[in-house]
């Protein structure tokens, strides 16, 4: 299996007939961890981002807009660790967008994202996003209500004017140079019940454990329906979900590799060719530092 077909599986092309319960957590697509070929797959794909992210910086042209999604111990930290580890730190950053702050509140939902956005040549990854506003509010609409909308505007249309507005801020940004991929890491209930396990008995691990994470747990069915509403409503060719399978590690990040690396080739990016007078200069740069005292090296 090639790195592209992998990453076509995983993205959501038809969102009119996305149903999350088609999308299995613990879908490996036949690769086992153990075996040479999902191996080889994954440091294939870390060499080719390296490669790409390369020519990215070096045109300075696209932009790459990662955004991740998922629910408490889905694995988003551990994916960007991973995915990024042959990237030059230089080429990219990465946000969380936490609880918004008091500043934050005073603006509309989109404000605090724009600030962050990648620059041209760079990747940004947006540990959570501005989907928080149409599913964590979702589920507690209570929310709504910090966020100081005026009379009128809070109603129940809200969530359809969200969603529109999704898709008209992605869009814009597409159509101004940034790739955007996003992935859903798509963790079962079972397996975020291990993980939480685990990071209640492991000492280095309980720094993460925290009583609001089992909170939100209770209320995973109206996650879900709020992550499916918003995948269907916000993926489209420009800005197309990923649903990552999230309950073998080693898996999401073989999918999120091979989505980044095919939507990157994508761009059919290339270094800057130096030709004409420039080309001339370098070459007499170069003929200069031959013939500095010690000659060739
Ligand atoms: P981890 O738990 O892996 O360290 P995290 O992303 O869950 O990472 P936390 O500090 O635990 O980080 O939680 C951030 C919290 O902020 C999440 O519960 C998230 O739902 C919440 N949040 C983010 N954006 C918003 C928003 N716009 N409105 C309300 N809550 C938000
Ligand atoms: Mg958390």
């Amino acid at each position: 299996m090639k790195l592209e077909q992998i990453a076509k599986r995983f993205r959501i092309d038809n969102p009119n007939r996305f149903c999350l319960a088609d999308h299995k957590p613990g879908e490996c697509c036949g690769l086992s961890v153990e075996k040479a070929e999902a191996k080889s797959m994954l440091q294939d794909g870390i060499t080719r981002l390296e490669e790409l992210q390369e020519k990215l910086y070096a045109s300075d042209r696209w932009s790459v807009l990662i955004v991740l999604q998922g629910m408490d111990a889905a694995g988003k930290d551990s994916l960007i660790k991973h995915v990024m580890s042959g990237v030059n730190p230089q080429g990219v950053e990465v946000h969380s967008f936490k609880q918004p702050s008091a500043e934050e509140l005073q603006h509309d939902f989109l404000w605090r994202v724009g600030k962050r956005l990648p620059a041209r040549g760079r990747i940004g990854i947006f540990n959570r996003s501005h989907y928080e506003d149409v599913l964590v509010v979702r589920v507690h609409p209570e929310l709504l209500s910090g966020a100081k909308l005026p009379a009128g505007l809070d109603g129940r249309h809200i969530w359809r004017h969200r969603y529109d507005d999704i898709r008209s801020f992605e869009r814009h940004l597409a159509r101004s140079g940034t790739l955007i991929l996003k992935f859903f890491l798509n963790v079962s209930h079972a397996e975020q019940r291990k993980r939480f396990l685990d990071r209640i008995e492991l000492p280095a691990k309980r720094w993460k454990f925290s009583m609001n994470d089992v909170t939100e747990r209770k209320l995973w069915r109206k996650y879900m329906r709020a992550y499916e509403d918003a995948i269907r409503e916000t993926s489209r060719p420009e800005a197309p979900w990923y649903v990552l399978p999230a309950d073998n590690k080693w898996f999401t990040r073989l999918v999120a590799a091979a989505a980044l690396v095919e939507a990157l080739d994508r761009l059919k990016l290339e270094y800057p060719r130096v030709q004409g007078r420039a080309l001339a200069e370098l070459k007499k740069a170069g003929k200069a530092l031959q013939a500095e005292r010690g000659g060739r090296r």
